[in-house]
């Protein structure tokens, strides 16, 4: 445990933590929706969405890119099976992402967390336009690839069958992929969780979500 880490904290006390929330008065939510061996389930405190879900290791690991091969490979099987069973459940289409290592962290918590919700097919195929590519990853090449240390990262994906998407940079927008789906969606300023948190959007995916993430294998969590 990283003691000044906000998800390491969330890990060992079950409780939302932000300093920079905290600190303006929000509450610490119980938001845990269920956990395996690795990893919990838990809502986004900015959803973009009403189903914006993360999946964050128990363990601190930085990011995707230090992650070994073994927590990658099992984190991607993961968050393969909530994006199905969430798809199943919303009737549109998944995307993952991974805002990862990123120079300019404000906003960002450094702690392995991959996003996973699901959007309108329209949206989605609009942000896949506006994320440029470097590269298209089969699932072993995710798991087996060096990721370039020289430079910033994004991971994406949207469907569940499809390739992940690379886009390495020297610096990289911090959270692209938010901003992206917030102007697609119209609300351009809804990219910043910091600035618009949305307690009452999480507390109903608290309510609602509990049923999809158990029927993605993990169980529920009693603290
Ligand atoms: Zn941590």
């Amino acid at each position: 445990m990283v003691e000044d880490c906000a998800f390491c904290v969330e890990v060992e006390e079950g409780l939302s933590f932000d300093p920079v929330l905290n600190s303006l008065g929000a509450p610490r939510l119980p938001r845990i929706l269920g956990e395996n061996a690795e990893f919990i389930v838990l809502p986004s405190l900015g959803p973009l969405v009403d189903d914006h879900l993360l999946i964050v290791t128990k363990k601190h690991v930085p990011n995707f890119r230090s992650a070994g091969a073994a927590l990658r490979s099992n984190l991607l099987s993961a968050t393969g099976q909530l994006a199905e069973k969430m798809v199943l459940r919303s009737g549109r289409t998944a995307l993952v992402f991974e805002n990862g290592s990123q120079l300019y962290r404000l906003g960002c918590v450094d702690h392995l967390h991959f996003h996973v919700l699901t959007l309108p097919a329209i949206i989605a195929d609009r942000v896949l336009k506006r994320f440029s590519t470097d590269d298209l990853l089969s699932t072993a090449e995710m798991v087996a690839a060096p990721i370039r240390m020289d430079c910033d990262y994004v991971v994406l994906k949207i469907g569940i069958a499809q390739e992940w998407a690379m886009m390495t940079r020297p610096e990289i927008d911090r959270q692209l992929v938010r901003r992206l789906i917030a102007e697609e969606q119209g609300s351009p300023a809804g990219w910043n969780w910091r600035d618009a948190p949305n307690l009452d959007a999480v507390r109903l995916m608290v309510g609602e979500l509990g049923p999809v993430v158990e029927s993605a294998g993990f169980r529920r969590t009693t603290t």
